[in-house]
């Protein structure tokens, strides 16, 4: 069984559980998706910042020269802190408080992707007080389903998300009539973790038939922005560290028809930085069950919750053994009974004090951390800093 490579030695004096991100494995996801978009004109990819907000993960991310995706007040002031040009930074959300669409405001931001006609009236009513006016792009609700998990769909009609299709022209033709909003792009996002480039596919044959309707009634688009969604490979870390970011793109670059100086945006986050981050954990006890193992270690779902949340699946390693393999439920000490990692795990065999590396967890680890339990936050390391 191929494991990775961890600088095992370099984590003995840390304390468990810790994030711990591979930063070489960063940059050369960040240089293939340079390269791959770099191939077709006008394709600008923005990283979504709520998969991974540490400001080392950050200020790398912004170094590539990728613009920031925020889903709140919060995430645009870490990503200003990170260096992130404003005119580079773009804000949906489904609730916008006013505190938040003001520092949107004041930034100057490059676009506000509203997702109600009452968000938009806020919008124009705080912009005119400001005497500014804000761009905004329509995020419309494409009824695209993706195959994935339930609870990561976004783009079916049922979700709360974006603006029905009938409704689109008539929002456009209402932001036309506000003096404070400028009408500037169109924008979608119909789910995470998508594998099938079928899904993205129907997106673009649903963005081509809206933008044939459009310009039906000479409404001029200067942006399309797709969101993220790309998948990663949680079952093969090690041997598919990066997301199949070639196809992903032509696949938009041969289905998406462009108009012409029309720039196509991307939200990149789970595919960015998933397979550079792990979580490393302590292995405190083998408890032998009536019916099998359990590998109890020090990191709960407070620590990584996706497990719990929606039963995603980690790969996880004995980083510190090389015995034969052993069946293990890989189990926190949370008081939950979801409190699990994986069943039935084939692990080196695992001894007290034994580092344990659940893979993949660079994407929705770090930033879904709770205190549940008044358990102290993890740390995230860098190699950068490990070396
Ligand atoms: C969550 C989200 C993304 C990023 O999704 P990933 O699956 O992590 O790529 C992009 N855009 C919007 C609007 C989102 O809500």
């Amino acid at each position: 069984m191929r494991k990775g490579s961890f600088p095992t030695e370099r984590f003995a004096p840390l304390r468990t559980p810790f994030y711990y991100y591979d930063m070489d494995l960063l940059r050369s996801t960040l240089d293939t998706i340079n390269h791959e978009a770099g191939k077709h004109e006008g394709f600008c990819v923005h990283y979504a910042v709520k998969a991974n907000a540490n400001p080392k993960v950050l200020r790398a991310i912004r170094q590539a020269g990728l613009g920031a995706d925020c889903v709140s007040g919060g995430e645009i002031e870490a990503s200003l802190r990170a260096g992130f040009p404003a005119q580079k930074i773009v804000y949906a959300g489904v609730g916008k408080s006013d505190w938040e669409i003001n520092l949107g405001l004041d930034s100057d931001i490059f676009c506000f992707n509203v997702e109600s006609i009452a968000e938009l009236e806020v919008i124009n009513s705080l912009a005119s007080q400001k005497g500014k006016v804000a761009r905004v792009a329509f995020r419309l609700n494409p009824n695209v389903g993706a195959h994935t998990h339930a609870n990561i769909t976004t783009g079916l009609a049922e979700n709360k998300f974006g603006i029905a299709m009938r409704d689109m022209e008539s929002v456009i033709e209402e932001a036309a009539l506000m003096k404070n909003v400028k009408f500037v792009g169109l924008h979608f996002h119909i789910g995470s973790q998508i594998l099938d480039m079928g899904d993205f596919q129907a997106l673009c044959n649903r963005i081509n038939d809206l933008q044939n309707q459009l310009e039906r009634h000479h409404i001029k688009v200067e942006h399309i922005n797709v969101g993220g969604g790309l998948g990663v490979d949680y079952q093969h870390p090690n041997r598919v560290n990066m997301a199949d970011f070639k196809s992903y793109f032509d696949t938009y670059a041969q289905r998406l028809k462009l108009r012409p100086g029309q720039t196509l945006h991307f939200e990149l986050g789970r595919a960015v930085v998933a397979q550079m981050g792990s979580l490393i954990t302590r292995t405190l006890y083998i408890k032998q069950g009536a019916t099998k193992k359990f590998c109890i270690v020090d990191a709960g779902f407070t620590d990584l919750i996706r497990p719990a949340l929606y039963q995603a699946y980690h790969k996880i390693e004995n980083i510190s053994s090389d015995d034969p393999l052993e069946a293990y439920d890989v189990v926190g000490p949370i008081c939950e009974s979801t409190d699990v990692f994986g069943k039935q795990i084939d692990l080196n065999q695992a001894h007290r004090g034994d580092l344990i590396a659940i893979r993949s967890a660079g994407a929705y680890g770090e930033i879904m951390a709770s205190c549940y339990n008044c358990r102290p936050l993890p740390t995230g390391y860098t190699s950068d800093e490990l070396l």
